[in-house]
């Protein structure tokens, strides 16, 4: 199966999109951001030493990602995989390819989501998602139906990230621009780059991300 990259700052909907993706076509979302947040939950020394760096909005290092990116692939074979915030270096993004090659992989469309950056602080600062299930939901734009209970799984334990506020989103800006943005150039020059608008309504964005996928298996 296919093997894509979302790319695109935080907030342009990566993970929203890695979920249809996974229920739509069966693939496997291999979220750098929820991996460090489990570790973080779990209290593992790795976690607690993340846990500072994440909640300021910087980056965690090359080292500690590539080796948690580098554990879910293996005993995965069969392929499918939705990067999502990974990679998000130029050094990740050379650890991947190679990851993937020595796997008999190849990396099948780069999905970069544009979204300006009024959008993003407006989108990220009323996120919050429910524990139980993952759905995503938003202050103004898709508050659930009765507050605090999740419309799809009924849970109550509706979760906001630490690193969701104003201080912290403008780092992890500064951020994506510094490290992540040159890997557009990186991946337009190897020819596997499609642009998509992700300020589109989230079945459009879907439907543009299908048309560079091709049909569904
Ligand atoms: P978002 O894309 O909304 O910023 P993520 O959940 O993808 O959120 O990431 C949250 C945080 O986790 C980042 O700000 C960073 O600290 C850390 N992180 C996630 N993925 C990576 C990565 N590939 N390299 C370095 N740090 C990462
Ligand atoms: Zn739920």
């Amino acid at each position: 199966m296919a093997n894509i990259i979302l790319l695109g700052p935080p907030g342009a909907g990566k993970g929203t999109q890695a979920k249809r993706l996974v229920e739509g076509r069966g693939m496997v979302q291999l979220s750098t951001g929820d991996m460090l947040r489990e570790a973080k939950t779990s209290g593992s020394e790795m976690g607690r030493k993340v846990a500072a760096v994440m909640a300021r909005g910087e980056l965690v290092t090359d080292e500690i990602v590539i080796g948690l990116i580098q554990e879910k692939l293996t005993g995965h074979a069969g392929g499918g995989f939705i990067f999502d915030g990974f990679p998000r270096t130029l050094a990740q993004a050379d650890a991947l390819g190679a990851l993937l090659a020595e796997m008999g992989q190849s990396l099948d469309a780069v999905i970069e989501m544009k979204v300006d950056d009024a959008a993003l602080v407006a989108r990220i600062t009323g996120r919050y998602t429910c524990g139980g299930c993952g759905a995503v939901y938003h202050d103004q734009a898709r508050p659930t139906k009765v507050t605090d209970v999740c419309d799809e799984c009924d849970s109550t334990n509706m979760v906001r990230r630490a690193d969701d506020t104003e201080d912290a989103l403008r780092t992890r800006l500064l951020e994506y621009y510094k490290k992540t943005s040159p890997l557009i150039g990186y991946y337009h020059a190897k020819g596997a780059l499609t642009s998509v608008d992700g300020l589109a309504e989230v079945a459009v964005v879907a439907a543009a991300i299908s048309k560079a996928l091709g049909a569904a298996p």
